[in-house]
Parts: C-alpha cells; structure tokens; sequence
C-alpha cells in the first residue's frame, strides 16, 4: 500500500516549486468503487474543489509511485485556473511538469501505462542525469527527447539558468 499523504505532497511540493498556482482543494477522497477512471477533479459551488483517487492505484504493487502521482497531478493541474478541460494551459502545464521532471502526464492513461498489463515497461533504467550548473538542480530522464538533445537552451525551472551538464548513465 503505498503512502497516499506522502505521495500527495509531494505532488504539490513539485508543482508549486514550477510557480504553477493551485486552486483551493476542500477534499480528497480514496474511491474504492471507482473501476474506469484514475482520478477525478470537481469544481464545487464554492470555488473549491474535490479531488478523487482511485484506490487501487495505491494498493496495486506493480503501479508504480510514479505512475500513482501522475494521477494526482493530473488532477492537481485541473485546479488551477481555467484548467477543466485538457486543452490549453492544462496541457502546457502538463508538459512542463513532464520536461521537468519526466513525468508522462497525459489526458487519459489506459491501464497498461500503469504497468498493469505490463510492469517491466515502468521499470526502465534511468539513461541520462542533468545537473543545473547553477543551483544544482537535478533532472532524471529515461529516454531520448528534444530536452536530452537540446538541453543546453532549455532554462532551469528553479534558477532559470542555462547551465545544464549532462551524465550518460544507461
Ligand atoms: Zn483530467
Ligand atoms: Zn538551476
């Protein structure tokens, strides 16, 4: 069973660390009926919203931490304004949390993305290290993109620097 209160914050310890602003979350609640979806975001007549979880992203070993705060940070980028919907600034913010952190946040996620089908696939071996020159920041990611190749424009979400090295390790 993994720790949803700490995986939870730290959900909202890395969005907030990128400047992104979340609406107010009243409730989170463990949906343990929930078979279609993994998450879901209400906006509630208050201006607050509930956020729900599916349980079995957390009691199923072979879904991954990574694959559970996926999850939960989908649903945390639906909080922000004017993020219902999985167009626009939702899809930007997702993107930077996946550049940033090398999450693959995406609209909808079957099953077999979390490793039900197939868990080998989540456990691929970490390929490149970046390391922010300036503040130290660090960067893990697992395959090959436009940041592993370009990495020297791209600015570091914590200082802004552009001072990424770059470690081969897989
Ligand atoms: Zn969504
Ligand atoms: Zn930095």
């Amino acid at each position: 069973m993994k720790d949803f209160n700490k995986l939870k914050e730290q959900c909202i310890r890395e969005v907030t660390h990128l400047g992104i602003k979340l609406g107010y979350i009243s409730s989170w609640e463990i949906n343990t009926r929930a078979k279609t979806r993994w998450g879901l975001c209400k906006l509630n007549q208050d201006g607050s919203y509930s956020i729900e979880i599916a349980s079995r992203l957390l009691e199923d070993e072979r879904i991954s931490e990574n694959a559970c705060k996926e999850t939960i940070i989908h649903e945390l980028l639906h909080t922000c304004k004017g993020c219902m919907r999985h167009t626009g600034k939702w899809k930007y913010y997702a993107e930077v949390v996946n550049q940033v952190y090398g999450y693959n946040i995406k609209r909808v996620t079957a099953g077999q993305e979390k490793g039900i089908e197939n868990h080998e696939s989540q456990e691929m071996a970490i390929k490149y290290i970046f390391t922010c020159g300036k503040c130290g920041a660090t960067i893990y990611r697992k395959r090959d993109s436009k940041f592993t190749k370009n990495y020297r424009y791209y600015g570091c979400a914590r200082c802004g620097a552009c001072a990424w090295s770059k470690k081969t390790v897989g």
